[in-house]
């Protein structure tokens, strides 16, 4: 089973989700084991007598289930797996309880079915739940932008596809100038919040199907695909000048400016991804020699595509 819906989520709708999928497991593990004591001991009295077609929305699970955005969750497999056997364990869980209550016997085959709804439940539930939890270990809880884990994948799909097609894509790393010192001057709270600004404003200037992600510490790294070295300068230096232009704010209300410095490089069919990253890193360590707030572009003398 393969959810989409996961890598669609923001940071926060993702922690959500899997509070939310953790406690309807748990929810309806004590749920399940109450209706099977009432039917065994066939006592009428038992708090979960229903008769209710609508008891899958008062749930637990189906109160926050429902209350989301339907229309657009349930075009996702998964989650119209998840509302489809939920709907229907319910159902079947009145219709025997019904008998224990109408003194009617339980068929094996009735009850049959309602263990099959219970492990389509319990499996779609699980299916997302491993989803949404390696979502969230791809996403940097600082900025929400994708982490160095995630990024790599991504590169390695990249690098992949320039080989097969023949394309040229480009790698830029990012690194915040003199950054310690917001730490010392402004705390390192005020740190965290430049930080989250910094990824805003590079996640605002990229194009859909651009890359920019937090690779560690104050070091972020783009993969621009379809790009070459010279329309990815053009396009971070339009990055590069924003950032100069923002005014940062500290908790006290005092202001500060900041800057960054880029490295630039290219890969191809001949040039891997890897070799890339490492050329992008030393065309960073130029940018930062030669007085930082600059975008370097790696050049040997050798590679084709500037
Ligand atoms: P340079 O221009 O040479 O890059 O100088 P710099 O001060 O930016 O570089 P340096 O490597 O000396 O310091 C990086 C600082 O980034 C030190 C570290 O405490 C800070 N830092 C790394 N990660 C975080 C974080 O998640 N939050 C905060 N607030 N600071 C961080
Ligand atoms: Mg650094
Ligand atoms: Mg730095």
């Amino acid at each position: 089973m393969y959810s989409e819906i996961s890598h669609q989520l923001s940071l926060q709708e993702l922690e959500t989700l899997t509070n939310a999928l953790e406690s309807a497991t748990a929810f309806h593990i004590r749920w399940l084991s109450c209706i099977n004591f009432t039917l065994v001991s066939r006592n009428k009295q038992s708090p979960y007598i229903c008769t209710d077609k609508l008891s899958h929305k008062r749930c637990e699970f189906g109160r926050w289930f429902y209350q989301i955005n339907e229309a657009e969750l349930l075009q996702d497999k998964v989650f119209r797996q998840i509302d489809e056997s939920h709907q229907e364990m319910h159902q079947k869980a009145c219709q025997l309880i019904d008998k224990v209550v109408t003194e009617e016997e339980i068929t094996h085959q009735a009850y049959v079915e309602f263990a099959d709804s219970q492990n389509a439940f319990f499996e779609a539930l699980q299916s997302l739940t491993r989803h949404s939890i390696a979502a969230l270990g791809n996403i940097d809880f600082l900025t929400g932008l994708p982490n160095r884990r995630a990024f790599n994948t991504i590169l390695e799909k990249e690098g992949n596809r320039v080989s097969r097609v023949g394309a040229v894509s480009s790698i830029v790393i990012a690194d915040i100038d003199f950054f310690k010192k917001v730490n010392d001057s402004y705390g390192h709270a005020a740190g965290d919040k430049v930080l989250a600004q910094i990824a805003r404003i590079f996640s605002d200037s990229i194009r859909d199907y651009d890359t920019v992600a937090r690779h560690g510490g104050e070091e972020f790294v783009f993969c621009l695909p379809e790009t070459r070295c010279s329309d990815a300068k053009t396009m971070i230096e339009i990055i590069r000048q924003r950032i100069e232009d923002t005014v940062f704010e500290s908790a006290n209300d005092q202001t500060f400016r900041l800057s960054c410095s880029f490295g630039v490089s290219a890969f191809n069919r001949d040039i891997p991804h890897i070799e890339a990253m490492a050329f992008a890193d030393s065309s960073l360590y130029q940018a930062k020699k030669n007085g930082r707030n600059k975008v370097v572009v790696f050049d040997n003398g050798v590679i084709p595509f500037k």
